[in-house]
């Protein structure tokens, strides 16, 4: 599943390819699951938008999107509420992708064969094509008229202050805690884990056990793990959203993450895994208290 680095790297390749570039047609496939919002709605949203810029929030992949509602289509019912338009007022949109644990997005010539569980193709004007296939469907589509907000601080945002009230009253294990993506978003399994052992904190630990200090630590360690893991990214994006669509991240060195039984990088002790809430937790005995 793709987590925080992976989705900031992709977002960022499809801003590189994508910004300016605008959506001529959209076509749909019959399948209802990974469609959030109605087909007919995402269609008429993104038809003749332009893509002002790919971005990320959370583990959503965001696309403004600027230009005329399309008048000759029946208007949404999220247009029909809003203000009535003039032609000179351009209407702004926001078109979310969630790729839940196997959605991928492919910038396509149009010649390229359409891949089985393509669920969506737009037609851009530079005559290429933006793809998005899913063979498990637990992606998401969805359009929002305003700013969509996922809820939770980005972890990279995040003042220590912010963290340390986030995180000091909470009952549950830390680990639960830096998962809850009310908390923080985008953070997942394997980046909570590197960032417990960079912090020296066990994973089971209640959040509320832990100091300041070493909440400040976590804050550091959190960052300093995603932003070495999206510099890493950053080599590969022409990969990930390219034709061949070849997955290309996790050059980043994992510390203890799927590592169960092998050597701790620091002192040698075997690396142990437990599960919590359900997920696995990797940690090591002697580093992590
Ligand atoms: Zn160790």
């Amino acid at each position: 599943m793709p987590e925080l680095p992976e989705v900031e790297t992709i977002a960022r390749g499809l801003d590189q390819r994508l910004a300016g570039d605008t959506v001529e047609s959209v076509w749909i496939g019959s399948k209802k699951q990974p469609l959030k919002s109605p087909a007919g709605m995402i269609a008429s949203t993104l038809e003749g938008k332009r893509i002002v810029r790919v971005h990320r929030a959370g583990k959503h992949i965001v696309f403004d999107l600027e230009g005329e509602a399309r008048a000759s289509q029946t208007r949404s019912k999220t247009a029909a509420r809003g203000q009535p338009r003039t032609a000179a007022s351009p209407q702004t949109a926001q078109w979310i992708v969630h790729l839940g644990m196997t959605g991928r997005m492919l910038v396509s010539e149009p010649a390229a064969e359409v891949a089985k569980h393509t669920h969506l193709i737009a037609k851009l004007a530079s005559s290429r094509e933006l793809r998005f296939i899913d063979p498990r469907m637990f992606g998401k589509l969805s359009v929002h008229a305003g700013a969509f907000d996922p809820g939770g601080v980005e972890p990279l945002d995040v003042s220590e202050e912010q963290f340390i009230a986030l995180f000091r009253r909470r009952k549950t294990p830390i680990k639960s805690a830096l998962l809850n993506q009310k908390l923080l978003r985008g953070v997942g399994n394997i980046y909570a884990d590197e960032s417990l052992f960079r912090a020296g904190i066990r994973p089971r630990r209640r959040a509320a056990s832990i100091a300041r200090e070493q909440l400040s630590k976590l804050r550091r360690a959190v960052r300093e793990v995603l932003r070495e893991a999206i510099a890493l990214g950053g080599s590969s994006i022409s990969d990930y959203v390219g034709a061949d669509g070849e997955e290309g991240f996790f050059q980043f060195q994992h510390r203890v993450y799927g590592r169960e039984g092998e050597p701790c990088l620091v002192c040698k002790t075997r690396i142990r895994r437990i599960v919590l809430a359900g997920r696995s937790s990797h940690y090591c005995s002697n580093c992590q208290k």
